[in-house]
C-alpha cells in the first residue's frame, strides 16, 4: 500500500496548521509552521484566490493528514460514519479518535500517531489484557490499553510519558503512569476533540 514518504512539515505547511505530525519537534520552536507559517514551494506567498470545493477538500486533507491515513482509508471512515446514527461529521471524527493508534499516542505512550501506529503494529500493546497488534483497532468506552510488561524497559517510553504530562492528557482518558496503562473513560464529544478542522466541510465535500 502506497505511503506518503516526503517532509511532513510540508503537509503542515500546505494546510496552514500544526497537525503535530513530528513527534516532540512539534512543541518546540523549530517546528516549520512557527518559522515559515506559509505553503511551500515557489508561490507559497502568493494568495490564492480559494473556491469552496478547495475549502473543503483543504479541510479533508487535513483531517486524513492528521491520522496518517490513505484516501481509500479514510473515505472507509467516512461511509461507516454517514450508515451510522446520528451526525456523520461527529461520527466520523470520533471513530477517527477510537483507532488504537490515536488512543495510544493520546495517552503519551509515543510522542506521534506514526510512532504509536509502529509501536503497535510490532505488539508491544494489549487491549482488556489481550494483544492487539492492529493499528486501526477501534477502542471502546471502558477498554483498557497497556503496554506489555516486556516493553516497559523501551528508554523512549518514560521520555515520552513525561513529554506527554507537558501536552496534557485528554480529560476522556485516564493514565496509570506507573502501571503503563489506560482506561477509555468516555467516547469524546466533538467539543472535547477540539480539532483544528470543520468536519461539517468534509461531509459536504464527499455529499457532492
Ligand atoms: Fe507540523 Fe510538527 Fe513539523 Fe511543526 S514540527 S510543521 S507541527 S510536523
Amino acid at each position: 500500500m502506497g505511503r506518503y514518504i516526503g517532509s511532513v512539515c510540508r503537509l503542515c505547511r500546505r494546510e496552514g496548521n500544526k497537525l503535530f505530525l513530528k513527534g516532540s519537534r512539534c512543541y518546540t520552536e523549530k517546528c516549520a509552521i512557527e518559522r515559515r507559517n506559509y505553503s511551500p514551494g515557489q508561490h507559497g506567498q502568493a494568495r490564492p484566490r480559494i473556491s469552496e470545493y478547495q475549502t473543503q477538500l483543504r479541510e479533508k486533507q487535513k483531517l486524513k493528514r492528521i491520522y496518517g491515513l490513505l484516501e481509500r482509508q479514510f473515505r472507509g471512515y467516512f461511509e461507516k460514519a454517514a450508515r451510522k446514527k446520528g451526525i456523520t461529521g461527529e461520527n466520523l471524527l470520533q471513530m477517527l479518535e477510537r483507532r488504537l493508534d490515536n488512543i495510544v499516542y493520546r495517552m503519551g505512550f509515543c510522542s506521534s500517531r506514526k510512532e504509536a501506529r509502529q509501536m503497535v503494529n510490532h505488539g508491544h500493546f494489549l487491549v482488556n489484557g489481550r494483544k492487539v497488534d492492529v493499528a486501526s483497532f477501534l477502542v471502546k468506552n471502558d477498554d483498557v490499553v497497556e503496554l506489555k510488561p516486556a516493553s516497559r524497559e523501551l528508554a523512549q517510553i518514560q521520555t515520552y510519558l513525561t513529554a506527554a504530562e507537558g501536552r496534557g492528557i485528554p480529560q476522556w482518558l485516564e493514565l496509570d503512569k506507573a502501571n503503563f496503562k489506560g482506561r477509555v473513560k468516555a467516547i469524546p464529544t466533538k467539543e472535547e476533540l477540539a480539532m483544528p478542522v470543520n468536519e461539517r466541510l468534509v461531509v459536504e465535500l464527499y455529499s457532492r
